[in-house]
């Protein structure tokens, strides 16, 4: 590699302060070979070299292309009246990890006087696990930013006619399109994720009694889809099996000219097994992956489903694939992470719907019209990624206002004391992240209690995230008094991981919908940012003793007790389709990951690195990041003798196994009371689940009467 002539480009410490600043700079990025440091203390590396070829430096180069971003850098720079640093750190080069998953839960275990005996230890820790499944989230992402006037933006009108009864739904959406690359186009690519498999999926053979196949995952159809202006039929196809649709315009679109059609389709979703979404369900799906390293892919059915008379329709319409110049980002994967990755877009959605039927969508509902049964609602919003919608039967809502931001709790009435304190909890962290962070694109957040199944703890949208209702536990209600003592000590682990969670999915609308990523290829961007957040509203709403506990039982202790049961260690920069299940994606990713966001706090101090977040926030939000935006954020705010440091702990915590050394090895004693295997290290073996069955026995068994 050769060293650049700095000449051409902005040293660190220097940048470009104007458009034309700008402009020159991206061009030598893009004409240079090398980039490169020019701080001795830091590696010179260049995105070629980067293991992962294709896509980062193609992603690279996009973004420096990318006009909004461009933008949003500039208002950075010219906000802090000093120099772009984000964007001067972007020109560094450093190699992105190659490598590139979700919830935390308590250890009251490792800490607390639970474990004083011997039924209580196993059952702090099945509730611990527990936890665990609460963090476990789809982000389904989110938006873009003001910077973008509205005549330059992503639009879709969604009519969509929901049938209640019969699981079913037509909609027709007409999409305003705007391409954004530099080349003309006349291929667009949207993602149909209702049809998403995982590999290996046998359909069911269940019929309904006129000789259906009952089918156990949504379905979303492609009816025909139309230009606009004159309702000529538009060719397209379906890609990737049925998961991709291809539209092929008969002319090309320019750069920058906008292109309207519409799209008709149908859908089904599945009746999830309310079973399969109770507490019991839960735990033992956390035990399961604990013990026997259980394989757990997120299906589609997860967010696409009627259960316990609420419908949630996740991603039921055709939802436009990111672009990044050119390129489209049409490829998912399976894994145990979220997968979808979006650009932010103004939705206007109408939907019919029976008058029983509440309907909720990430923003207030704007109109409601009354025809002869059904009522139509209608929403308007700006700058999300996606547009998830709930409905049911007994659905209600409360809501606070915060600053400009209406954040509402949306609940079954059984759950109305839990959903209170969820309100509360939120409202507390919003006002710590809007303090922290800065303001969000979206006007209104709701948090939803969704009967979600037990491999997701919760799920995050665009302006809304679903936390299983499952956690929706309330120990003074008559239920709960009339349980076991065992098990109504568990209280404040479990209302402990609840607020936890809360804390995190409302981070999420910062990292994950506000600042987009590509969750599947580096889920550390969202999932743990979005965790040491949580630990942030424990610091700044109930003091550092409160926060130091939290630590432990929150981050260390996962990352601990998943060491416990035999999980190796592993780098948290992965990809998401590289954890196995749950339990390792919330030990490593969310966990240690939110661990090196501690360690970084910890070496450049509070003022630099809440400085480096908010400008890593300010110059991402309404884009897509990747960890090059957020390394050169933290680097360039750093001081320059720190700068080597700083890229050494990100080394050090994304691509490395230290996690021993820089949270703590096996805990043997807790693997003594469980009765797991002397070395750590050993795979868990039947006579480990067997032995671990036993104590926990007692546990499942009046678990079983808390659903
Ligand atoms: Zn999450």
């Amino acid at each position: 590699m050769k060293k650049h002539d700095p000449g051409y480009y902005p040293k660190l410490g220097e940048a470009p302060t104007s458009d034309r600043g700008l402009e020159l700079w991206r061009c030598s990025i893009l004409n240079c070979k090398a980039v490169a440091s020019s701080s001795p203390g830091l590696p010179l590396r260049l995105p070629w070299d980067c293991e992962q070829r294709d896509h980062s430096t193609a992603k690279r180069l996009h973004h420096l292309t990318d006009e909004s971003k461009r933008r949003n850098r500039l208002a950075v720079v010219k906000q802090r009246n000093s120099l772009p640093r984000v964007a001067e750190a972007a020109t560094l080069g450093w190699k992105s990890q190659p490598h590139c998953g979700l919830s935390p839960k308590r250890n009251r275990y490792l800490v607390s006087p639970l474990a004083q005996s011997r039924v209580s230890q196993p059952i702090a820790s099945i509730v611990l696990l527990l936890a665990l499944g609460l963090t476990l989230s789809t982000a389904a992402q989110n938006q873009n930013r003001q910077p973008l006037p509205p005549e330059k933006r992503l639009r879709y009108q969604i009519h969509l006619t929901l049938n209640f009864e019969n699981r079913t739904y037509n909609g027709v959406e007409r999409v305003r399109w705007i391409n954004r690359g530099d080349h003309p186009t006349s291929t667009l690519f949207f993602h149909l994720y209702p049809n998403i498999r995982f590999p290996g999926y046998t359909p069911p053979t269940e019929k309904t009694p006129s000789g259906d196949l009952i089918s156990d995952e949504p379905l979303l159809e492609i009816m025909e889809v139309r230009a606009a202006s004159n309702g000529a039929p538009i060719p397209f196809a379906l890609d990737d099996q049925e998961t991709t649709l291809r539209i092929n315009l008969r002319d090309a679109v320019a750069p920058s000219a906008v292109v309207e059609f519409e799209i008709k389709f149908k859908g089904t979703v599945p009746e999830i097994d309310p079973e399969e979404t109770g507490l019991l369900a839960h735990v033992v799906q956390q035990v399961s992956a604990a013990i026997r390293s259980t394989r757990e892919v997120r299906r589609a059915r997860d967010t696409n489903f009627r259960c316990r008379g609420v419908m949630m329709l996740g991603a039921a319409y055709p939802l436009l694939a990111a672009r990044s110049g050119d390129d489209w980002f049409r490829r998912i994967e399976s894994s145990i992470g979220d997968a979808l990755m979006t650009d932010a877009s103004d939705y206007e959605v109408t939907i019919d719907a029976p008058r029983i039927i509440a309907v909720y969508a990430p923003v207030p509902v704007q109109t409601v019209q009354q025809k002869e049964g059904a009522n139509t609602s209608t929403f308007m919003a700006e700058n999300l990624r996606d547009f998830a919608i709930v409905a049911g039967r007994d659905l209600r809502s409360e809501e606070k206002q915060v600053g400009e931001v209406i954040i509402r709790s949306i609940f079954r009435p059984d759950h109305e004391a839990t959903a209170r304190r969820v309100l509360k909890i939120a409202e507390d962290a919003m006002r710590v992240y809007l303090a922290r962070f800065g303001p969000l694109p979206m006007k209104s957040i709701s948090i939803v209690d969704a009967p979600l199944v037990s491999t997701m703890g919760s799920a995050e949208f665009a302006g809304l995230s679903a936390i299983a209702s499952a956690f929706y536990i309330d120990f003074d209600s008559s239920t709960m008094r009339n349980m076991p003592e065992p098990i109504r000590e568990q209280r404040a682990s479990v209302e402990d991981s609840l607020e936890w969670t809360v804390a995190h999915v409302v981070a999420h609308q910062w990292w994950g919908a506000a600042v987009g990523n590509d969750p599947g290829r580096e889920p550390v961007l969202d999932e743990a940012l979005a965790n040491w957040s949580a630990l942030l509203y424990y610091r700044e709403s109930h003091g550092e003793q409160q926060a130091a506990s939290a630590l432990e039982e929150q981050l260390r202790g996962v990352y601990k007790l998943y060491r416990t049961f035999g999980g190796d260690d592993m780098e948290a920069g992965r990809a998401a389709r590289e954890y196995r299940n749950s339990f390792q994606y919330a030990a490593i990713v969310a966990s240690k990951g939110a661990l090196m966001f501690e360690a970084l706090r910890k070496l450049l101090g509070d003022e630099k690195f809440f400085a480096a977040l908010r400008d890593y926030y300010h110059a991402n939000s309404l884009e897509v990041a990747d960890m090059d935006d957020l390394r050169g954020a933290f680097i360039a705010e750093a001081a320059v003798e720190q700068r080597r440091t700083v890229n050494r702990t990100f080394d050090r915590w994304l691509s490395s196994k230290r996690g021993d050394e820089d949270i703590g090895p096996p805990d043997p004693k807790l693997a003594a009371d469980l009765g797991l295997p002397a070395r750590a290290t050993a795979k868990p073996d039947r006579n480990v689940f067997t032995a671990f069955a036993k104590v926990g026995k007692f546990f499942w068994q009046q678990m079983t009467k808390i659903r």
